[in-house]
């Protein structure tokens, strides 16, 4: 049985990274067996609660406010409205809904308590909650503890040398801290990233470093491929080849043996027989559902077709962790602080995040 370390280098990772493809699928293969029931999958259903309008200029996305894309945005959904989202996702086979906010951080007031009735409620359902939400404090993590939180999410997306080419707004160091916030409660960490951004093979065994060496290291880590949005600063980037894909989900796995390993955003450019090799290599989730936040997914029917092709069977909740109890409003021993979360402000300038900013601004 292979044991969890917390020491991996980039150099050894990239060792790993650059095997022989048979020799590394075999090696991740065996470790995702040690460690995984390898015909089970867990299907999580992502839903966007808030979308669009964010401050943040995140490279990447067609939810930035300040990139001219074709995202409708919404406010806040209501609980009623989630919970119906929610039962529908259960319905579909998925064990877990992830909420994702467009939002820099968490801040307390009416909406941050409408999410948690939001978690207290998918709880009730015995389904496993993820939130999104940006960056939050150690009491706003309390909070969404006590409310019955699974995982929170908060992605490294590449490596530290990377990530300043891709966002201004917030500093590699603050996803770090939200992650440590996160860490103080009993709530999973779920935190990966994005290939095909135009990084490095070095960028991607640099953003496994940090996640590795976090002790312990994330339950979960999403593997996105970029959906390159028109109107945002990566517009023009080529779709990353099912080769890196299949590599990197092999790495993680044989770097964090013990991690669910999330095949997330870019599996409508992926075949089918791409989708089982990245199984084999060891990934053991997807998200279902005809839409990530705002880019396109398989539709839930052609998942559920790939399973049956496949012999995989949807994960059942609860199987890594225990349920967590929901505290209900009354009874929190947790009250809002009227706080916010600080963050670094970098302010450094990344010419194609101006660039689409400027053709933004002639456009709108
Ligand atoms: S990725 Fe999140 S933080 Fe960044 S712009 Fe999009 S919604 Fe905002």
């Amino acid at each position: 049985m292979s044991e969890t370390r917390h020491n991996w280098t980039k150099e050894e990772i990239l060792d790993i990274y650059n095997k022989p493809l048979m020799e590394l699928l075999y090696e991740s293969a065996t470790i995702h067996r040690q460690h995984h029931d390898p015909n089970t999958v867990q299907v999580s259903t992502l839903l966007s609660i808030k979308t669009g309008g964010c401050p943040e200029d995140c490279g990447y996305c067609p939810q930035a406010a300040r990139y001219h894309t074709d995202i409708e945005g919404n406010d806040l959904m209501s609980v009623q409205q989630v919970k119906a989202q929610a039962l529908r996702a259960k319905a579909s086979g998925s064990s877990r809904v992830c909420m994702g906010a467009a939002w820099r951080n968490v801040k307390d007031g009416q909406e941050f308590d409408d999410v948690l009735e939001m978690v207290r409620t998918i709880n009730k359902l015995d389904m496993e909650v993820c939130c999104t939400l940006g960056m939050i404090t150690e009491n706003q993590a309390q909070r969404l503890a006590e409310a019955g939180l699974y995982a929170y999410n908060h992605n490294l997306d590449s490596s530290e040398e990377y990530y300043k080419e891709v966002i201004s707004t917030r500093g590699f160091e603050d996803r770090l801290e939200t992650i440590d916030n996160v860490r103080k409660t009993n709530v999973t960490v779920c935190s990966g990233g994005i290939i095909g951004m135009g990084e490095k093979v070095e960028d991607r065994a640099g953003m496994l470093v940090a996640l590795s060496t976090l002790n312990p290291q994330p339950e979960s880590v999403p593997i996105n491929a970029l959906v390159a949005v028109e109107g945002t600063p990566l517009e023009d980037q080529k779709p990353v080849s099912i080769w890196d894909m299949v590599r990197m989900v092999a790495t993680t796995r044989i770097i964090m043996p013990e991690t669910q390993v999330r095949l997330s955003a870019g599996r409508t450019e992926m075949s089918r027989e791409g989708q089982a090799m990245c199984f084999f290599a060891g990934a053991n989730s997807i998200f279902a559902g005809d839409k990530l936040l705002t880019t396109p997914n398989p539709d839930v029917n052609e998942d559920m077709e790939m399973f049956k092709q496949l012999g995989l069977n949807p994960q059942k909740p609860f199987i890594k962790k225990m349920q967590p109890e929901t505290v209900e409003a009354q009874d929190s021993q947790y009250q809002a602080l009227g706080e916010k979360p600080k963050w670094t402000r970098p302010e450094h300038t990344i010419d194609r995040n101006e660039d689409a900013k400027q053709k933004a601004k002639v456009l709108k």
